[in-house]
């Protein structure tokens, strides 16, 4: 029996969004932290992908993550120590090398706010920043706050620019998904409400066509495909006391939203992207999916 959910039917002259990948940094992490039972030894290599949408009509200029600062050494020592970065080119000079000014984008919507996602938003000098509402435990604007300096950074936002997205703005269901926003009205961007790796996660799911192409940018929902697939199994660790450490804040809640996007998988013509996926980069490595070209909507 299908459970594939429906995604709605483009309407007439129907917007959607270009969506072009860019770099923005590679990080190492140790393979026991990402998936339970046999792994390789050595750590897994892999990007922290940002995206660039275009509005189809409009022109709007989004830019989803901002990748790996490249001085990240200097916001979060702890997090270098173990994860290694390694950034050749920027969010902000993938755009450039693009075409993009970074001073033009319209929006920079951060997935959540660990320090390889959040790059420097500093050369986007106009852009509005949208946030899940949690990300104000990590911005410290909420009280009882801690911040792990393994997984945040001190970069600072521009406060005068953030806004977070709150349960009142995800009101509607689309797909598998109970809360969402129709971010622009038209049916082109919803923003996902994506729990379970930090507080209020946030994902992308953007139409590709007019005739019924999507693809949800799933930030850090999961770290590797093979996790959406059901192939592999989330990693976790039981201590002594019985408290569970997992990558994932809350790991129940994850798999919950990781079973959303495995069931996305069945339906035609949605691709389902994650930040760190190392498979689909391996493919795709300096090929026309990059800025200035964009992701091929799927046919199929
Ligand atoms: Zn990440």
């Amino acid at each position: 029996m299908s459970e594939a959910p429906s995604l709605p039917s483009p309407s007439n002259e129907q917007a959607y969004m270009y969506v072009s990948a860019l770099e923005a940094g590679h990080l190492s992490v140790p393979w026991d932290l990402i998936v339970a039972g046999d792994r390789p030894d050595e750590p897994m290599v892999c990007p922290s992908l940002a995206f660039l949408l275009r509005h189809s009509k409009s022109n709007k200029r989004i830019v989803f993550d901002l990748g790996i600062h490249r001085d990240i050494k200097e916001f979060a020592p702890a997090a270098t120590e173990q994860f290694l970065p390694d950034v050749t080119q920027t969010v902000a000079e993938s755009l450039e090398s693009g075409g993009v000014a970074p001073s033009s984008v319209d929006l920079v919507v951060l997935s959540h706010l660990h320090w390889d996602h959040v790059g420097d938003p500093s050369p986007f000098t106009t852009a509005e920043f949208i946030l899940g509402e949690g990300s104000k435990k990590a911005l410290g604007l909420e009280a009882g706050s801690s911040i792990n300096p393994t997984f945040f950074s001190s970069i600072r936002l521009p406060e005068d620019r953030l806004r977070f997205i709150t349960a009142s703005d995800l009101n509607m269901a689309i797909g598998p998904y109970p809360r969402a926003m129709d971010f622009f009205g038209d049916g082109s961007m919803y923003i996902i409400d994506a729990p379970g790796h930090v507080d209020e996660h946030i994902n992308i799911l953007a139409r590709t066509s007019t005739d019924g192409a999507w693809i949800l940018l799933g930030g850090d929902s999961a770290h590797h495909p093979d996790l959406i697939t059901g192939k592999m199994q989330v990693a976790y660790r039981v201590d002594v006391d019985g408290a569970v450490t997992c990558v994932h804040d809350y790991k129940e809640v994850a798999e919950e939203n990781i079973h959303r996007m495995r069931s996305l998988l069945e339906v035609p013509r949605v691709q389902v992207l994650i930040a760190h996926d190392m498979v689909w980069y391996g493919e795709n490595k300096g090929k026309e999916v990059f800025l200035p070209h964009t992701i091929p909507a799927l046919v199929q």
